[in-house]
């Protein structure tokens, strides 16, 4: 019903940046090349995401706002080795609850548009045929003013629209990003699988000349990706990224783990700038946690942790630093 959904959305549909996270994770479990953001008013007044993958069939679309309703698991063991980002079927139900949502979708033939307000549909017509699902949310929040109100300053909340969209970028380099707020292009990635290019994107060529790869293997598990030499640090943990199978997670012992690996060669209350890629055998790590899927258990930690901080700690003595 509308009310549960509306409860749900309490849990995954936050602020206007969960809504992009929802929507950009849907459209690369759609196996997108590019995908394209807009946002204006912070995505109070509308949030776009325009994908180019796989689309949705017109006799789906409708199952696709039903709550629990996924295309990604189909049996139960499924969830214990899932691979997509979505797998719960509760986003679009959620944000469609408490917006106006359009999407028009395509997987190549005639493609389908829809219309919800307030959860409810209220349009379903034929669409054009581009390969592809665009979605616009407008209007958020309209009918729950109490989150409206909860929300912080426009600045705020796109500060962390951006925040969600430069780690999906890092997360999928494979993918050509852009996000544009008001108008201003704020992000754009090449989408040639270049992750220093991406990270040239979001914090500046100047920063990147100060980082460096790292690299390590153990039997199940691979991990790579750039830190910041010792010179280059942040007063705050927040710029160290952690990327699991694709998927952008927070863990705090493997934070740890990145700031064990420069040793005592950082200066108390300093932290590198750092994006880790770890992709091991989705069978080793359980996400369905929590709504937001941010957090997960991974087990055999302790060892992934170690392969971290070794890697940092070989490139910096390969430097000499
Ligand atoms: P989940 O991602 O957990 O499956 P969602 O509510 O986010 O649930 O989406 C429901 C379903 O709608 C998905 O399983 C998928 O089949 C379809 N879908 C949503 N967005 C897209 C998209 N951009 N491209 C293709 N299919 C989509
Ligand atoms: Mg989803």
């Amino acid at each position: 019903t509308i009310l549960s959904n509306q409860i749900a959305a309490g849990e995954v549909v936050e602020r206007p940046a969960s809504v992009v996270k929802e929507l950009v994770e849907n459209s690369i479990d759609a196996k997108s090349s590019e995908i394209d953001v807009t946002v204006e008013n912070s995505g109070l007044k509308l949030i776009k995401v325009v994908d180019d993958g796989n689309g949705i069939d017109s006799s789906q679309v409708q199952t696709a706002f039903l709550r629990h309703a996924t295309s990604k698991i189909s049996e139960q063991r499924d969830l214990f080795r899932v691979r997509t980002l979505g797998f719960r079927g509760e986003a679009l139900p959620s944000i469609s609850s408490v917006a106006n949502v359009r999407m028009k979708t395509s997987t190549g033939s005639i493609g389908t548009e829809v219309e919800y307000k307030g959860g409810k549909l209220v349009t379903q017509k034929a669409s054009e045929s581009r390969k592809g699902t665009t979605v616009e949310v407008a209007s958020l929040f309209y009918n729950t003013p109490a989150r409206l109100k909860y929300l912080s300053s426009p600045n705020t909340e796109l500060s962390k629209i951006s925040d969600i969209v430069n780690r999906l970028a890092l997360s999928h380099p494979e993918i050509a990003f852009s996000f544009i707020s008001n108008g201003r292009e704020l992000l754009r990635t090449s989408g040639r699988g270049d992750l220093r290019q991406v990270l040239g994107a979001i914090y500046g060529v100047k920063t990147v000349s100060k980082m460096a790869a790292i690299k390590g293997n153990d039997l199940d598990i691979k991990v790579s990706g750039y830190v910041s030499l010792p010179e280059l640090t942040r007063s705050s943990r927040n710029y160290i990224s952690l990327i699991l199978n694709g998927r952008f997670i927070r863990n705090f012992p493997l934070t740890k783990a990145v700031i064990a690996g420069y040793g005592s060669k950082l200066m108390i209350g300093r932290f590198p700038i750092a994006v880790i890629k770890i992709d091991a055998d989705p069978a080793l790590i359980d996400v369905n946690v929590h709504p937001t899927k941010q957090e997960v258990r991974i087990s055999d930690e302790p060892m992934i942790g170690k392969l971290i901080a070794n890697a940092i700690y070989d490139m910096l003595r390969d430097k000499q630093l």
